[in-house]
């Protein structure tokens, strides 16, 4: 051997303990032989986690999804997924094995995971352990859009105000959105014409947010947005483009010519915020972006220059 790692990548490449690494947009970087064994991945293959996911799902291979709808089964998992610097949880494979899985999210939003086989592991308090695990899952999850809901975001956001607040000058942006006249959506094409244009925005946002990003469903027709590592200016940005996804797009597949907007108001962390704070400045601003005509997006005072405040 020609040095420590390289006696190291040769022990991890021959490993049956599951490696594998993913970039802050969730692409699979370095695996080993039997992470790409278990995810029929090969060498030198760097797909998505979705893509994966999907490509899996298909074949009725790797990651045993047992929901009826797997685009639903994937936004939920994804708005959770690398959101916290450390989780563990049991998952189970297409072929009947068990996997104990760790993740470990670095700031950068880099994600080292690794899984060892535990099938005959305690096999008798399984189903006990599966009941937990799913009754945290919806304790988490909005059922409407199968985003993260009010309570995982809220929670996602004073962790990260906790890590800020320990870090000069870091960065941390948090946008409301609410969507427009959404009153009268539900008045001309009924409820469900409602629920389609909650999902259709939610998808929007998951298919561009990145890993570190925290999304979810606050409340009826409000979503929150916590963009670790953002300042407000670049924040104002990426929001923008969400807006105006939304505004060129069409909801509702039965009724082509129907569009929506979205307004949202964006704050930045500022020294002793809490969750509430911080969220009552995105709130404040994201009300000057209704009052001054909606389908627009409007930064919290404090992150303007003085003479721009009144
Ligand atoms: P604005 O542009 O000022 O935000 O106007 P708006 O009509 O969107 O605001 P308002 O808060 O008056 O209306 C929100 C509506 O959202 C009222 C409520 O019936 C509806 N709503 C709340 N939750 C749901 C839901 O889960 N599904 C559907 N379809 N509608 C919902
Ligand atoms: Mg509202
Ligand atoms: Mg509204």
């Amino acid at each position: 051997m020609d040095s420590i790692y390289d006696a190291f990548t040769d022990l991890v490449e021959h490993s049956d303990v599951l490696l594998a690494v993913y970039d802050e947009t969730d692409r699979l970087r370095v695996a080993n032989d039997a992470f790409r064994r278990t995810f029929h991945l090969a060498a030198g293959e760097t797909p998505t986690w979705i893509e994966i996911m999907r490509r899996n799902h298909a074949a009725f291979k790797g990651t045993a999804i047992q929901a009826a709808d797997l685009e639903a089964w994937l936004i939920s998992t994804q708005s959770r997924r690398g959101k916290t610097p450390f989780r563990a949880y049991e998952t189970d494979l297409v072929d009947g094995r068990w996997l104990w899985m760790t993740e470990t999210v670095r700031p950068n939003g880099w994600m080292l995971c690794i899984a060892n086989e535990i099938t005959d592991l305690r096999r008798e308090e399984r189903l006990l352990r599966q009941d937990r695990d799913l009754a945290m899952r919806a304790a988490q999850t909005d059922e409407l859009t199968s985003t993260a809901n009010r309570r995982f975001v809220f929670g996602r956001l004073e962790a990260l105000i906790s890590a800020a607040a320990l870090v000069p000058d870091s960065a941390l942006s948090v946008c409301v959105f609410d969507i427009d006249l959404f009153k009268s959506i539900n008045d001309r094409f009924g409820h469900q014409g409602g629920d389609m244009v909650l999902r259709h925005f939610t998808n929007l946002v998951h298919r561009v947010i990145r890993r570190t990003d925290c999304f979810g469903r606050i409340g009826g027709e409000e979503f929150m947005l916590v963009m670790p590592g953002s300042p407000a200016e670049n924040s104002l940005v990426f929001v923008e483009h969400l807006l105006a996804e939304a505004r060129s797009a069409y909801p509702l597949p039965d009724r082509p010519a129907v569009t929506y907007t979205c307004s949202a108001g964006i704050a930045t962390y500022q020294p002793g915020d809490t969750a509430v704070s911080l969220y009552g400045r995105a709130d404040c601003a994201l009300y000057r972006a209704k009052t001054e005509g909606r389908d627009r997006a409007r930064l919290s005072l404090e992150t303007l220059p003085l003479a721009e405040q009144s």
